[in-house]
């Protein structure tokens, strides 16, 4: 994998949300809170309200044009940004959490993970003012086909996602090699002790000591399980020859002609 192995500052995560204590309490656990101990990563919550400057501290309005619901206004969103970009490390780029964004996934995290840091804009309410996607941003990025309330989780699925990537974040580098999603695949199935629970015994080969048999049966069902819950990932992949043997079903493709030659 193309991840850098040495990085002389942490990698730092510029939230600006109106729920601070969101992305600060969900950030300050696990893996990502050892991370940020550790000085890994960091994360740097900014109130988007206290960029506001009327009295009511507004940062959303209603819909010009009618409908419902509120969207959150450009202005304060701006110069939150502004700061933003100012403390982040040169070149940072800024993301808007949005569901109509571009899908974000393993592809997109790898690449994110290559960036001096990332700035997260999180919505909420009905959006947020176009503007602020059109000349504030540099991208804006849903984490699935569904609506959420507010782009807090969205963001922290973000920093989660890519956190796992940044050198030291996981104790062993090889377990983000076998994960769901870095072959195109989902990750074979996992067992441990006992052996057997209510009757359900774990599969005898990965008991057996075998290496050969054990990478085999685990290439296999990673392989049955994508083709059962992910059609769609099975469809685009490229098999390996000692795959094709045992490939169940051609997915309604004719076959190809024999060559002639
Ligand atoms: N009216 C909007 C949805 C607004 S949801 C629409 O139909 O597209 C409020 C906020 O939640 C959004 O501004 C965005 O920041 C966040 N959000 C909701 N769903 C999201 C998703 N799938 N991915 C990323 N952000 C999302």
């Amino acid at each position: 994998m193309a991840v850098r192995e040495v990085r002389t500052a942490p990698f730092v995560f510029h939230v600006l949300t109106l729920f601070p204590e969101m992305v600060r309490q969900a950030t300050a656990y696990s893996v990502l809170g050892r991370a940020a101990e550790a000085g890994l990563i960091a994360v740097r919550v900014y109130d988007i309200r206290e960029h506001t400057h009327d009295r009511h501290r507004t940062a959303d309005d209603e819909p010009y044009g009618g409908g419902p619901g509120m969207v959150m206004k450009v202005e304060p969103i701006a110069r939150c940004l502004r700061q933003a970009r100012a403390e982040a490390a040169p070149g940072t780029p800024a993301l808007l959490m949005s569901a109509s964004g571009v899908l974000f996934d393993q592809r997109m995290a790898r690449a994110l993970a290559e960036e001096p840091g990332l700035i997260l804009v999180c919505g909420h309410y009905e959006g947020v003012d176009e503007r602020v996607a059109e000349h504030y941003v540099d991208g804006e990025v849903s984490i699935g086909d569904y609506v959420l309330s507010g782009g807090e989780v969205p963001a922290l699925v973000v920093i989660d996602a890519v956190a796992r990537l940044i050198p030291g974040v996981v104790g062993n580098r090889d377990s983000l090699a076998e994960e769901s999603h870095e072959e195109g695949l989902v990750e074979y199935p996992q067992y441990t002790r006992p052996a057997e629970f209510e009757g359900h015994r774990v599969p005898e080969v990965l008991l057996s000591g075998n290496h050969e048999a054990i990478r085999r049966f685990r290439r296999e069902q990673a392989l049955a399980k994508t083709r059962r819950n992910r059609p769609d990932l099975y469809a685009r992949l490229q098999m390996e020859p000692e795959d094709e043997q045992r490939r169940p079903l051609r997915l309604g493709r004719p076959p190809e002609p024999a060559k002639e030659d």
